[in-house]
């Protein structure tokens, strides 16, 4: 079968708005000799000019106490999140967004309302690009040789939802301040996005209740996602079982300092 047959047998269609997260050493596994430009030349093909493709191309620069500061360049800064958005990022007809710490690169109808300039002070909150995608009705998320830990979208469902933390940044172990940094200065950032690898809980249970199913080609695995749905039962899960949404306790620094912050709130709301 060909990636283009295969997409589409997963029910990728024209005019929908993708966003897409994947691993390209799983895609080539299982489609031999293909190249991150196919693969984008494909997704394109399927959603077409009336729909949208999304890839994030996240640079997290953010100003470190160290002094130590990679500064975002808007043009040159390569994608941390993978050969394929590296190459979408570079495809004629593509914008970047001008984020220091999470930008994303657009093709398609989106282009008409997301400017270049987007750069909200909550990187993947109010005013973002996932905020856009989350107002669409027909916006639909591939993870493609990825599972939920890459999934951005838990970023936003988690401000949505509320969660006691997300105004705590949970980067100081790294140095990092909540502060982004770019060829145009510094920007103050609220919302900080967090650790994501809990999200796994979220399709662990999503899989549980029946609530989607993952999808195989050959080793390739993935989820093909209805983002209002996504939102729905994300909000119905985070609201209710926050603590699965931070990494246990002892296991990762940036979690363990959200876990002492929630605490500490749980103890003030408790006296
Ligand atoms: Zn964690």
């Amino acid at each position: 079968m060909s990636l283009y047959d295969f997409l589409k047998s997963l029910g990728i269609t024209a005019g929908i708005h993708l966003m897409l997260h994947s691993s390209f050493r799983r895609i080539r596994a299982a489609f031999p000799g293909i190249k991150p430009g196919d693969v984008i030349n494909t997704l394109k093909l399927l959603v077409n000019g009336n729909g949208s493709l999304i890839i994030p191309a996240f640079t997290y620069c953010f100003k470190k106490n160290t002094g130590r500061n990679e500064i975002y360049d808007q043009k040159r800064s390569h994608s941390k999140v993978g050969a394929i958005s590296e190459v979408f990022r570079n495809t004629r007809g593509v914008v970047r967004t001008a984020s220091p710490t999470h930008s994303f690169c657009l093709w398609g109808i989106v282009k008409k309302y997301i400017d270049k300039s987007n750069a909200p002070i909550s990187p993947l909150g109010a005013g973002s690009v996932l905020e856009w995608l989350a107002q669409q009705q027909e916006a639909y998320i591939l993870l493609l040789g990825a599972d939920f830990k890459a999934l951005s979208f838990g970023h936003y469902i988690e401000i949505k939802a509320k969660l006691p933390w997300i105004s705590y940044s949970p980067w100081e172990h790294l140095g990092v301040e909540p502060t982004a940094i770019s060829t145009n200065g510094e920007q103050k950032l609220i919302e900080v996005p967090g650790c994501s690898k809990s999200y796994k809980n979220f399709e662990t249970f999503l899989l549980q209740e029946h609530q989607i199913s993952t999808f195989s080609y050959g080793e390739l695995h993935g989820y093909y996602l209805s983002l209002q749905k996504l939102l729905k039962d994300g909000l119905s899960f985070f609201s209710t079982h926050p603590d699965k949404l931070l990494c246990d306790f002892g296991t990762c620094p940036a979690c363990d300092s959200r876990w002492a912050y929630y605490l500490e709130q749980l103890k003030k709301r408790q006296t």
